[in-house]
């Protein structure tokens, strides 16, 4: 049972408010806020088993140490890797990329090519970017059409031995639009590229199975899914990892150090060098199991309801517009008003309590394609309501009758 009021109850920032106005939140896509289990789960780690991992016999270090493994066996599971060593803890979406865009210095000529496709969060452009310029790959763009949808037509023909990796979102922060991530990876195959996905906006609302997608990396960030600030998760499947050199050296990624020589440590320690967040990859584990007893099933069911809702209200309004209209899409709704700049809505929504991202959402190729400063996003999460939708379309109405 999808108890909504009981959802709600377990987020306490939900009942603050804003401008004196209760808070309705819709930066999902920015960042998730943090129900009450995750909070205090890093107070309870800090209070009763702070000690580094990995290095000490002593008790605490023990505690700790098990609890960050089980952490990673959790997320294992959650996204049916084959390994728990194919499971590396990062800081976030931007390292897991970093990592896997650096490891490919090593292995890219001249004129290989990288693709990305015009959908792309920055930090899933600029990693290939200054791989491209260290190695003398060219990068290569897979086009979308209007609706924002990429054109697989196109992408196949891009495709060719050349291609040494594509590097593909799941799910647009920009446009909400759900890629079909699983052909785009059977087809790189084809050709014996790698393929890298970025799960940051997929994984609070899906459940990725990395097996069946069958993709070498899979990427996201913890903030986006109920966990904390400087989390995130690389998976690589066991051949990529051993393959790609380390990232950054330091304490606990080596297994022996001279002044002549070091030799790495194995997975998935290689990729993990210095003391890594303890308490935040343990409670991203704490993340997991919350979302999973909420069920993704009903996640996504009330978040396409949402969407539905908010698509058809926001509508009735003259003059907006929505970009993004593909027919996979996620509960995101990036919109405009003929003649209004998007900040100054958002400026206006925020002081009656509501907050929405404006700008360019670290996409500026998707604005440049509709010739757009930026857009209003509110992208919801399986504890919005369809009375905070009606308080946006009141408030944009409000703020649009200010404007005009
Ligand atoms: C948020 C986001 C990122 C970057 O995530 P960080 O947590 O800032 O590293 C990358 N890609 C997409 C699609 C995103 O939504």
């Amino acid at each position: 049972m999808f108890d909504i009021q009981k959802i709600r109850a377990d987020f306490p920032i939900l009942s603050t408010k804003v401008k004196l106005k209760p808070l309705v939140y819709f930066d999902n896509g920015a960042t998730s806020q943090k129900p009450k289990v995750v909070i205090e789960a890093i107070s309870k780690y800090y209070q009763e088993i702070n000690a580094n991992i990995h290095r000490g016999v002593h008790t605490l270090s023990q505690l700790a140490t098990d609890a960050y493994e089980a952490s990673r066996i959790k997320i294992q599971q959650h996204l049916n890797a084959q390994f728990s060593h194919e499971i590396i803890f990062t800081s976030g979406t931007t390292h897991g990329i970093n990592t896997v865009a650096n490891g490919f210095a090593f292995i890219l000529k001249e004129d290989d090519e990288v693709l990305v496709s015009a959908m792309e969060h920055h930090s899933n452009i600029v990693p290939w970017q200054m791989l491209c310029e260290r190695t003398g790959a060219k990068l290569k763009v897979i086009p979308m059409n209007e609706n924002g949808e990429l054109i697989l037509s196109e992408y196949k023909k891009l495709l060719s031995e050349k291609t040494k990796i594509v590097a593909v979102n799941h799910i647009s922060n920009a446009l909400g639009t759900i890629n079909p991530i699983k052909e785009m990876i059977e087809m790189a195959h084809q050709v014996g590229a790698a393929f890298l996905v970025d799960g940051a906006q997929a994984v609070p609302h899906l459940k990725p199975n990395v097996q069946d997608l069958d993709c070498d990396f899979y990427v996201f960030s913890g903030h986006k899914m109920c966990g904390p600030t400087g989390t995130g998760i690389l998976y690589g499947k066991e051949k990529w990892l051993n393959k790609l050199h380390p990232y950054q050296g330091g304490g606990e990624m080596i297994e022996t150090v001279t002044f002549e020589k070091t030799t790495y440590a194995g997975l998935p320690h290689k990729f993990e060098a210095g003391t890594p967040n303890i308490a935040g990859g343990i409670v991203l584990g704490t993340a997991v199991d919350y979302l999973n007893e909420i069920g993704f099933e009903a996640i996504s069911h009330h978040e396409h309801e949402l969407l539905v809702y908010a698509t058809e209200k926001l509508l009735e309004i003259d003059g907006l517009k929505i970009y993004g209209t593909a027919k996979e899409k996620a509960s995101v709704i990036s919109f405009n008003i003929e003649g209004i700049h998007p900040y100054d809505i958002g400026t206006i929504i925020d002081n009656l309590g509501i907050a929405v991202r404006t700008g360019h959402h670290c996409a500026q190729p998707v604005m440049d394609f509709y010739k757009i400063p930026g857009t209003i996003r509110a992208s919801f999460a399986f504890y919005n309501t369809k009375q905070e939708v009606d308080e946006l379309v009141d408030s944009v109405k409000k703020a649009k009758l200010m404007l005009s």
